[in-house]
């Protein structure tokens, strides 16, 4: 994903507190613990993918705690271990058109664009080939036209990148070219940002999601419960006050919420936010991201333990996607 560390002047408040919230590679060198990386190590790991944190997280959070350990690059990432690819989920092969992804019966995905608010270091999508894969080349008009095309598709997801990187202006219009299609019932929304960034929930976006008379789902990306602060939770009841259901996705990952207490205290807290966990997904096998792997054994015993301490609405799916299978595993 392209970094938005230099993202122009722009006239909309969230994208200029967005840009100016991001702090470069000497800085980061500086507050990494034991600052173990060199420089010239990590102009690499940041050539291979680029590092994104902003000054926010690195203030609110300690440098070797379970959230910026999502974030902070580690030499690890220079590893090459056999298994682990530029696409782990085969989202190449599955890929019908720019930026339309097609896996599974009756849903489609949108590469919507290529920014995130931060560059999780164990990102599946991390080599994704942007540039060949955007369908806004032409304000979506051939992706919709495919789903158009497909009668048997009845809910689109927007994915990315991250769709709240769209201008208010752009998501709206989306959101209305997708009702236009009569056998779409369900738009479906992959965010990180309120989670990182809450003032990106602008007025003009509840408004898009309350005037959206689809389905609406909204799935979170929050890994441990220190990812939940009081911003966020108020973000998520504008959403919840449009009708909108608000899911969470979680990566399990080592050194960060490998254990039944913090993934129980997880659950608890997205409840508490009006969040149900919605998938616990094994380790997506990217290239570099090796020292996130969690064994299957280790996952399954910590999923059981979670099932064993949780009313059942309270447990994620343990997920795996396997490239080619007409679903995730469980
Ligand atoms: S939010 Fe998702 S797509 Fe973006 S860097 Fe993180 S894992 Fe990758």
């Amino acid at each position: 994903m392209i970094p938005c560390k230099q993202t122009a002047e722009h006239p909309l408040h969230w994208k200029k507190l967005f840009a100016k919230s991001y702090v470069g590679i000497k800085q980061i060198s500086d507050n990494l613990p034991d600052n173990s990386i060199s420089l010239d190590k990590l102009d690499k790991i940041d050539s291979l993918f680029p590092i994104q944190v902003s000054q926010q997280l690195l203030d609110d959070h300690p440098l070797d705690g379970p959230v910026l350990m999502q974030y902070l690059p580690s030499l690890q990432e220079l590893a090459d271990l056999p298994g682990y690819t530029h696409d782990p989920v085969g989202d190449v092969t599955a890929t019908m058109q720019p930026g339309v992804i097609k896996k599974y019966n009756h849903r489609v995905l949108l590469i919507t664009n290529n920014t995130c608010p931060i560059h999780c270091r164990y990102c599946f999508r991390k080599d994704f080939p942007y540039p060949q894969s955007n369908p806004n080349t032409h304000q979506f008009k051939q992706a919709l036209e495919f789903c158009q095309r497909d009668e048997s598709i009845n809910e689109i997801i927007l994915s990315g990148g991250d769709p709240l990187s769209l201008e208010d202006e752009s998501l709206n219009q989306l959101f209305k070219d997708i009702e236009k299609i009569p056998h779409i019932k369900t738009i479906r929304l992959h965010t990180k940002f309120p989670s990182i960034f809450p003032q990106r929930i602008t007025e003009n976006l509840i408004t898009t999601l309350a005037e959206c008379t689809l389905n609406k789902v909204c799935v979170f990306h929050i890994n441990h419960a220190d990812e939940i602060s009081q911003e966020f939770c108020d973000v998520v009841q504008k959403i919840k006050q449009t009708n909108t259901t608000t899911l969470n996705q979680s990566v399990l990952l080592k050194n960060v919420n490998d254990s039944a207490d913090i993934l129980i205290d997880l659950s608890n807290k997205l409840f508490a936010a009006g969040i149900l966990p919605y998938y616990l997904h094994k380790l997506d096998l990217a290239k570099g991201t090796h020292h996130f792997k969690v064994s299957d054994t280790q996952a399954k015993k910590l999923h059981q333990q979670m099932k064993n301490n949780l009313p059942g609405y309270l447990v994620p799916r343990l997920a795996q996607e396997i490239p080619g299978e007409s679903s995730k595993s469980y």
